[in-house]
């Protein structure tokens, strides 16, 4: 399935909650999932009976949008969750986390995910000093990740550097503005991922 390109607050007000996809906006009053809280469409005020299955698509649906990943690649994350030890909707969503899209947003040189997405594909990072273009890349522990020198001053880098103390960074990264670089300094952990996400709905859809 090709990646949604539609507008993206749509999204939000389908999922019945915002999943921060449009960076500063989300925090601001432009909000419309603070203005319009109702899903989309004609119907979208209606009652909706949702089914058992139904709880279950949506909230995959919903993590799956948060971090951008298309239903191919999301099922692949499961399948390796599944297999790995531990409990498989944690390992999913440390999978998901441990994508460098979500790191270079997570440490701020990104407004959103899908910004961080596009700044990775055309080259603005090193992971330890070799450039990656590859948004899915997953990162481990003691990783350097840094702004490469000619990319330091591009407008969408300034701007996000400035807007992350609104967010904060997690405890798992550590952040040095100044010289636009961050460090993996442990595993992200279950308790890290504070967005409201009810994983074993995910496991439960694709175990049946
Ligand atoms: Fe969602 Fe609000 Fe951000 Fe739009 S501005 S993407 S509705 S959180």
């Amino acid at each position: 399935m090709a990646r949604y390109t539609g507008p993206r607050c749509r999204l939000c007000r389908r999922e019945g909650s915002k999943l921060f996809l449009k960076g500063d906006r989300c925090f601001s009053e432009k909000c419309a999932f603070e203005r319009r809280s109702y899903a989309p469409g004609q119907h979208g005020k209606g009652r909706i009976k949702v089914s058992d299955y139904g709880i279950r698509l949506r909230e995959k649906q919903r993590v799956r949008r948060i971090y951008g990943v298309k239903e191919s690649q999301f099922r692949r994350y499961f399948e390796i969750a599944d297999s790995q030890k531990g409990v498989t909707g944690t390992n999913l969503l440390v999978l998901l986390e441990r994508r460098l899209d979500n790191v270079i947003y997570r440490l701020g040189f990104a407004d959103s995910r899908s910004q961080a997405r596009q700044l990775v594909k055309h080259g603005h990072f090193l992971v330890n000093g070799r450039r990656v273009d590859i948004p899915s890349f997953q990162v481990k522990v003691g990783d350097e990740i840094k702004v490469r020198d000619k990319s330091k001053d591009i407008v969408p880098i300034v701007q996000a550097i400035e807007a992350v103390a609104r967010r904060g960074v997690p405890d798992w990264l550590e952040l040095d503005a100044e010289n636009k670089k961050g460090i993996v300094k442990a595993m992200p952990e279950r308790s890290h991922i504070t967005m409201p996400i009810q994983e074993q709905y995910i496991v439960e859809f694709y175990s049946k």
